[in-house]
């Protein structure tokens, strides 16, 4: 569906970016990853990707928290794929603590990783897909981009500026056949969640069963947690000629959470 067309998606070598960049590669995409982990264990994940797909799969290193890596990596992957035609913004850390405790070097590392990186890819990759009239725009960002919880307050303030920064791009090239939407997943099994599992045991002095159940999937109706593997089929679509039109959206893949 997607074959000959290019993505690079942040945050990558783990969790939900990963199954995104899966996903893109399987559609047929080139695709060029991001994010930090073992080199060796990222060469044999993308060689082993580009093998099973056919495509073409480069990784960047670029840190999010660093403007100037971020636009470098924009024009890597430009740069090396002729062109950018898909961005997808996932890169996010989370860390919990309550507001007069929140440490300013985190407010700030998780302001830069969850938000701002995503304004300056959205920066460096608008004018080219501006140049060739095409370009397609996914920022992920969470429940917590539409509700609160608390001791979570640089998170959520980033994921609501998120959405904010998803509407206005949206607008702002919404006649050049470029779409820029939002993803607001509840909560996924990956190592970040998995983070949050084992902090939540400590401090509540719970199993782990007891966590996942009373702690984590309270908020979250369904009782289950998302797939990486539906994320990315949504990303795939919003990245198809079917959705076309939509543009400027959050849309909620909570379980039910975000409709109470
Ligand atoms: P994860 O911890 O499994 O993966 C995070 C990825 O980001 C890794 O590849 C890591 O190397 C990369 N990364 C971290 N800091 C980076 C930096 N400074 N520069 C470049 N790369 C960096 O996390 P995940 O659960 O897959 O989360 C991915 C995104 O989905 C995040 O934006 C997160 O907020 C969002 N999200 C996750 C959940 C969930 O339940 N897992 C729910 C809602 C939203």
């Amino acid at each position: 569906m997607l074959k000959g067309q290019t993505a690079l998606v942040t945050g990558s070598t783990s969790g939900i970016g990963l199954g995104i960049a899966r996903g893109l590669a399987e559609a047929g995409a080139d695709v060029m990853l991001n994010g930090f982990g073992d080199a060796a264990e990222i060469s044999r994940l993308c060689a082993d990707l580009a093998q099973r797909c056919g495509v073409r799969v480069l990784h960047s290193g670029a840190d999010m928290s660093r403007a100037d890596q971020v636009t470098a990596m924009v024009r890597e992957a430009e740069e090396r794929f002729g062109r950018l035609d898909m961005l997808v913004n996932n890169a996010g850390i989370q860390f919990v603590a309550p507001v007069e405790e929140f440490p300013d070097a985190k407010w700030d590392q998780i302001l830069a990783i969850n938000l701002t990186a995503n304004f300056h890819a959205i920066k460096a990759a608008l004018p080219g897909m501006k140049a060739r009239n095409q370009g397609r725009i996914v920022n992920i960002a969470s429940a917590h981009g539409l509700v609160a919880s608390p001791f979570k307050s640089a998170y959520v303030a980033a994921k609501h500026g998120v959405l904010g920064l998803t509407k206005t791009v949206a607008l702002e090239v919404a006649e050049m056949r470029i779409t820029c939407n939002a993803i607001c997943p509840g909560y996924v099994k990956t190592p970040l969640v998995e983070g949050q599992i084992a902090d939540q045991a400590k401090v509540h002095k719970l199993s782990r069963e007891q966590v996942i159940r009373d702690v984590i999937l309270a908020s979250q109706p369904s009782k289950r947690f998302a797939d990486v593997e539906e994320l990315a089929a949504l990303v795939v679509f919003l990245c198809s000629p079917a959705a076309a039109s939509i543009t400027g959206i959050a849309l909620p893949v909570d379980g039910g959470w975000t409709a109470r």
